[in-house]
């Protein structure tokens, strides 16, 4: 059942969003070669508490972490640790929050100094894939109108796109209804309503789809351990359209880039 949210729940959940927008900013402040996933773990704990929130991921299903670490071949569930970090390697960090009852959650895979122009490219046309599916996610359409956009723009390059994890309806729960694949047919599935909200995610390989589940429970990589990026963005649907509620922007003042990707998404600018 899709848990409809009013318009002063949708701020609040813009608020838990943001809790994970701006300490994904932080990390992109420190994250380089050298940092360990784990230092990372505690920066980024301190910075959710900080800000009045609880970190969403740790202790949910027993993940022992604030973040969820996932570097190269790793697709999600990462657990942190002490291996460092080092030039030409990307790391998706997944982040969630807990702030008046509601859940954000999202992520960003980010490059570590110098990266592979292919794998540049995968984290480029991945992000460019979650935009088109947020473009899907508006009154009149309906689940697989968004994973078939995002399937057939990453495939069309192609990508191998994951078929076992899957976006999500967000709200007082972490994964709540509908599950919003990123693959699948124009016109079928659930149709979207007024004042839900969900996490938007594509999670794309530069190979094969396939995938594999690690022995601790939580690591999964690429079957043949060619990089995967992931990028999560939580959206909601205002007056029929989508409305971002999280940011990149907190990352792009980190890293110095300029963009205006997310503006077609928003009533109003953003301002940091
Ligand atoms: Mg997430
Ligand atoms: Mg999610």
């Amino acid at each position: 059942m899709i848990v409809v949210k009013t318009r002063e729940e949708i701020e609040l959940m813009r608020e838990s969003a943001l809790v994970v927008s701006r300490t994904l900013g932080e990390i992109a402040s420190i994250v380089k070669p050298g940092i360990t996933t784990l230092q990372l773990d505690k920066i980024a704990e301190e910075c959710i508490r900080d800000q009045g929130a609880i970190p969403g991921f740790l202790g949910l299903y027993d993940f022992p972490n604030t973040l969820c670490m996932s570097p190269n071949e790793q697709v999600v569930h990462g657990i942190p640790n002490n291996t460092p970090l080092v030039e030409g390697d990307i790391i998706s960090i997944d982040c969630g929050a807990i702030k008046n009852d509601f859940y954000g959650d999202h992520a960003y895979t980010f490059p570590i100094g110098e990266i592979a122009p292919e794998t540049q490219k995968l984290l480029q046309i991945t992000k460019e894939s979650l935009y088109v599916g947020i473009r899907e996610f508006k009154l009149g359409n309906r689940v697989g109108d968004v994973g078939y956009a995002i399937q057939k723009y990453c495939e069309d390059q192609g990508y191998g796109v994951v078929r076992e994890l899957v976006g999500h309806g967000l709200g007082r729960k972490m994964h709540e209804d509908p599950e919003m694949p990123n693959y699948g047919k124009r016109g079928r599935g659930k149709k979207f309503i007024e004042g839900q909200v969900v996490a938007i995610e594509p999670m794309i390989n530069l190979g094969t789809h396939r995938i594999k589940q690690h022995r601790d429970g939580w690591t999964i990589t690429t079957l043949d351990k060619k990089p995967s990026a992931h990028f999560e963005h939580d959206v909601a649907i205002l007056d029929g359209k989508p409305e971002l509620l999280s940011t990149f922007a907190y990352i792009y003042k980190a890293l110095g880039i300029e963009s205006n990707e997310e503006d077609e998404f928003r009533k109003e600018a953003f301002v940091l």
